[in-house]
């Protein structure tokens, strides 16, 4: 088994991170947009709902993870490595199994940079001081401040917006470079509003549209994206490409990055 891999160039997965690590078979946070079934191969109605109801550890993904970092180190890689793409690191599975804190511990002792990604509530602050001395950086995913959005978009997940804004707090609050994925776009308006709430805290923010479904109203893209890049750089960010965007955040920068479907829309 590999554990840490090389997303797909030119995939959504490959802009955030140059590798990436996926902890768990499954994630039980349920967005109704999630795209990970169909990214593992999943995609029949019997298996969507094993995804999102009944989640499972990978089994032996901590000893491929120490292997793979190992051989990484040899060869003198950095990450960032993305923790996770098709799972959340830290959904309620965590408390048990604790595959993510191990997964930072092995990281950090060779070297490699983790990157969280998580819709988590609370229990995502528990590794913090672990990620600090990873050099690693925390970031949430942000579609909506409000509680009934996360009902009907995200059943599963255990926080709202505005907690996952006070995750990002306590991280900047640790020192830990910290960013913000607002993807997938739903309507305009929650991820302007969402951004206008997180962006105090984000040293980096991302921005990509809703595919695989419509929206739940038509949305112009391309009109969408000239009003974020000017919200954003009103608030002081600055736009940064793929490169950076993978490398980042870093502590002290206030950057921002539009996804290449967004980018590309017309
Ligand atoms: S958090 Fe990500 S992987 Fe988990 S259900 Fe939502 S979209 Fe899918």
């Amino acid at each position: 088994m590999q554990a840490i891999y090389r997303p797909k160039p030119g995939s959504p997965a490959e802009e955030y991170a140059p590798w990436a690590c996926n902890l768990y078979k499954g994630c039980s946070h349920g967005c109704v947009y999630c795209y990970a079934p169909a990214a593992t191969w999943q995609n029949t109605p019997e298996k969507r709902a094993a995804f999102h109801g009944r989640p499972q550890p990978r089994e032996g993904v901590l000893e491929a993870l120490e292997r793979d970092a190992c051989k990484l180190a040899q060869k003198g890689e950095r990450g960032p490595v993305l923790l996770c793409f098709t799972c959340d690191p830290y959904q309620p599975l965590e408390q048990d199994h604790r595959l993510t804190r191990t997964a930072l511990r092995i990281l950090r002792a060779h070297g490699l940079r983790p990157k969280i990604l998580t819709k988590a509530g609370p229990a995502a602050r528990r590794d913090l001081g672990l990620l600090l001395t990873a050099g690693g950086s925390f970031g949430v995913s942000l579609t909506s401040l409000s509680e009934q959005a996360r009902s009907s978009w995200e059943p599963g997940a255990d926080a709202g917006g505005l907690a996952r804004v006070d995750n990002l707090r306590a991280a900047m609050g640790f020192k830990v470079a910290t960013w913000a994925s607002f993807e997938p776009v739903i309507t305009p308006q929650w991820t302007v509003n969402a951004i206008r709430e997180a962006a105090a805290y984000c040293n980096l923010i991302a921005v990509g549209k809703l595919n695989h479904m419509a929206p739940p109203k038509p949305i112009h893209w391309p009109s969408f994206r000239r009003q974020v890049a000017a919200l954003l750089e009103s608030l002081g960010f600055a736009r940064v490409d793929k490169s950076q965007m993978q490398a980042g955040p870093f502590l002290g920068c206030r950057h921002y990055y539009i996804k290449q479907d967004l980018e590309r829309v017309r």
